[in-house]
């Protein structure tokens, strides 16, 4: 244990391995094929953080990036390659044509009837094509036009008032490979495709890229695979582990027989025990409901005992033997031992909710 540089330093810290994250993002491109290979980078890369990992993706050649929100992509604006290119997939927010006009790296994902005349009337008040992307709803009901919609918007002509850069669509179920639903959504996709042939198109999320060659198409937009989450349910995880989360130990105790531990003495102790307090709870994103689960110190398991806090968790350390961790030694919490996916799995969710809970008290340490 090395003396902390900062009060930051003394907390606890989630490493993001940039080099897992690259060679995630190699093997992705391979499995894509001939199709480009883009990058989810919303809520803040899943919690990893979006500019150190948008700007990682880049040196490997990584030129398309998407975001949930305006203001997302914006922040990558100077970040990111000046090729480089900004979805937002939540679409064209009301009354923002200008200021989205004003940023060209921007890319708005066109959701609507209403954002595409509005996209329209935005190109010609500014004199140019304005790039855009179109969604097309295939099954999900949640964005995106009806195949309907984006035709009669092609045969009005209004779709040529833009530029328009990619027509894509959204997968239910990419994640589930027999699920009926992806056959059915592929299908839906190339029977509209078909009249938007000229335009580059993208179907696959980082799930979908694993569903087989017909489904890249132009462009695929993997995000939490990147981020080391198992694409595939019921597989062997083919991407390397991305993060690791960790946090310090800042009081050990012995807790008697018979004492209990923490909110509602909901663990009572069978026999004398050591145990830790770690500074890491529900207020930093470590979900209460992941009781469950265990802290590991090189490598030994050490169960989580009574309710986790909002700022702290505590460990039963019988396992560690005759040794008491020392205030300042860290505890893995995310570690090859205890993936997200794992935690996700004994708490109710899915990985996705497991790394972008993780919350801003906790700081981003970057290693090769
Ligand atoms: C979030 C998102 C993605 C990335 O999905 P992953 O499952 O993380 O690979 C791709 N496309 C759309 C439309 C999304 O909303």
């Amino acid at each position: 244990m090395t003396k902390p540089a900062s009060f930051e330093d003394a907390g606890a810290v989630l490493d993001v391995s940039l080099s897992a994250l690259k060679s995630n993002y190699r093997l992705l491109a391979k499995q894509a094929g001939a199709a480009r290979c883009g990058a989810s980078v919303k809520a803040d890369a899943y919690g990893l953080g979006a500019s150190s990992v948008a700007q990682a993706l880049a040196e490997e050649g990584c030129r398309d990036f998407f975001l949930a929100h305006p203001s997302e992509a914006k922040r990558l604006v100077g970040l990111v390659p000046d090729d480089a290119r900004l979805f937002v997939l939540n679409g064209l927010p009301k009354g923002t044509e200008a200021l989205t006009a004003d940023l060209p790296q921007l890319v708005p994902v066109l959701n609507s009837v209403a954002q595409a005349e509005a996209w329209a009337v935005e190109s010609q008040r500014q004199g140019r094509a304005l790039p855009a992307a179109l969604h097309i709803d295939t099954g999900m009901s949640r964005l995106g036009l009806s195949a309907g919609e984006a035709m009669r918007l092609k045969q009005e002509g209004l779709l040529s008032r833009f530029d328009l850069q990619l027509v894509m669509s959204h997968l239910a179920s990419a994640e589930d490979a027999g699920a009926v639903s992806n056959k059915r959504q592929l299908d839906a996709f190339i029977a509209i495709r078909v009249a938007f042939a000229d335009v580059p198109a993208s179907l696959a999320n980082g799930s979908g890229v694993f569903l087989g060659a017909a489904y890249a198409f132009d462009l695929v937009r993997p995000g939490a695979a990147l981020y080391g989450l198992n694409p595939q349910a019921n597989t062997t995880n083919p991407m390397h582990q991305v993060v690791r989360l960790s946090a310090p130990v800042i009081q050990n105790r012995m807790v008697e027989a018979g004492a209990s531990v923490g909110y509602n003495g909901i663990f009572t102790a069978p026999r004398a025990m050591p145990a830790a307090t770690i500074a890491i709870g529900y207020g930093d994103g470590w979900l209460r409901r992941a009781g469950g689960l265990a802290g590991f110190f090189e490598g030994v398991r050490l169960p989580i005992i009574g309710r986790i806090s909002m700022d702290t968790t505590v460990l039963d350390c019988s396992a560690l033997g005759k040794r008491l961790l020392q205030p300042g030694d860290h505890v893995e919490l995310l570690c090859e031992s205890q993936t997200p996916d794992q935690v996700a799995a004994a708490s109710g969710t899915i990985g996705y909710e497991i790394l972008t809970a993780i919350g801003s008290r906790v700081r981003r340490n970057y290693v090769a």
